[in-house]
């Protein structure tokens, strides 16, 4: 046999994030993406079995990176992340540029660059199962905020992820989900699949379970994020010409004040 599949862990921390821990078990490497909380990652892999081969961080952000340096001197660890903004990833051994390949065991994933939370901001898109670690650049329902970048350089990131697989899950970094959906149907009421996702969404949360991930598919039906081509919503912000960049920055704008 040459190929398992991966296994994916996914446990919260800190208020509102998500860690992951990916784990190929034929090579047993295991891979975290992001370190939000170092104490929150080695109790993960204590409560799994695995132990830790690499960080793949996807931005600078303290709460993507705050066990970076822990985690590495106890493990040993190989820390990867973006060739830009480099020097604010602490500890990184591999600096890794679009298109670029990571290995973890039998499995790899391919680095896309989509600058906009930050202006060095990079994703891993696992291929062959079809599965992404979207960052803070995109969320159920939501995408991150400009903190860095402008809103061309995301509307341009965001048209990268809308050409993926439609079938890819995505792994978003955050349980922003409720928030957004309220967002959403200000927006876009008459959207079915976007009520939909949201009911699920509640329902999912009354239980404390996570409403990640969704799949690419259902984002491209519902995240406002994705669809500045929307008569509904092109109506509802007054912008039924503008061109889609313009209409994303502004719905990011309306967000930000929401
Ligand atoms: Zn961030
Ligand atoms: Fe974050």
């Amino acid at each position: 046999m040459t190929h398992l599949p991966l296994q994916i862990h996914l446990f919260p921390c800190r208020s509102d994030n998500y860690g992951y821990l990916v784990h190929d078990p034929l090579s047993r490497e295991t891979a975290a993406i992001d370190t939000p909380d170092a104490g929150a990652v080695r109790a993960a892999l204590e409560e799994k079995g695995w132990s830790l081969s690499h960080i793949l961080n996807t931005h600078h952000h303290f709460d993507h990176v705050e066990g970076n340096l822990a985690l590495k001197e106890q493990t040993g660890c190989r820390i990867i992340g973006a060739t830009t903004q480099s020097e604010k990833i602490p500890g990184i051994d591999r600096m890794v540029s679009e298109g670029e390949l990571v290995h973890i065991g039998h499995h790899s994933a391919r680095v896309l660059e989509t600058p906009g939370h930050t202006l060095g901001h990079i994703i891993y898109h696992f291929e062959s199962t079809h599965m992404l670690f979207s960052g803070d650049t995109l969320f159920s329902l939501g995408c991150g905020r400009l903190f860095e970048g402008s809103a061309a350089q995301m509307w341009n990131s965001l048209q990268k992820l809308m050409r993926l697989p439609p079938q890819t899950q995505i792994y978003c970094a955050h349980e922003y989900t409720i928030n957004n959906a309220e967002f959403a149907l200000e927006l876009e009421p008459g959207n079915l699949a976007l009520q939909t996702m949201s009911a699920k969404a509640k329902e999912l949360r009354r239980e404390g379970l996570p409403t990640v991930p969704s799949t690419l598919r259902q984002e491209l039906d519902a995240n406002p994020f994705f669809r500045p081509g929307s008569a509904e919503i092109r109506r509802k912000i007054k912008m039924p010409d503008a061109a889609n960049e313009a209409v994303f920055a502004e719905i990011r704008r309306l967000k930000d004040q929401f």
